[in-house]
């Protein structure tokens, strides 16, 4: 289910542009357009889950695999070996700016302290 009003999802139908860096029938990922570090991308469910405090055992296939595509991802991008981080922001405390469900693959050097 998607979010007419929601920059995520638009960006999921290509209503709104991206460099799309993955995608499958579970989830989207693209770069971030304001990069914290040589490569910073946000992986997303295609479906309107607004934060972490909303997604139920329901959300599990889209949980599960925003988490089971990073390796692949990091092999693509070169940081697999390296490594990265891996934030999802919640909230007002948690500096969520966008209210469409996320995970920021941040890697490469140099990275600027992505916890604001
Ligand atoms: P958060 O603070 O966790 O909600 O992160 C939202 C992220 O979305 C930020 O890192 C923004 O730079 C990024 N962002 C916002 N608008 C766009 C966009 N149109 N394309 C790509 N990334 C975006
Ligand atoms: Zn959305």
């Amino acid at each position: 289910m998607q979010d007419p009003n929601c920059l995520f999802c638009k960006i999921i139908n290509g209503e709104i542009p991206s460099t799309k860096v993955f995608e499958d029938d579970l989830v989207f990922a693209f770069n971030d357009i304001n990069p914290a570090a040589p490569v910073h991308v946000l992986i997303i469910p295609k479906t309107h889950i607004p934060d972490n405090n909303h997604v139920t055992a329901g959300d599990e296939a889209f949980t599960g695999r925003m988490f089971t595509v990073v390796p692949q991802i990091a092999v693509q991008l070169g940081i697999a070996e390296d490594g990265y981080r891996l934030i999802m922001n919640t909230g007002r405390h948690g500096h969520q700016e966008v209210p469409h469900l996320h995970l920021h693959l941040i890697g490469g050097q140099p990275m600027k302290h992505p916890m604001g």
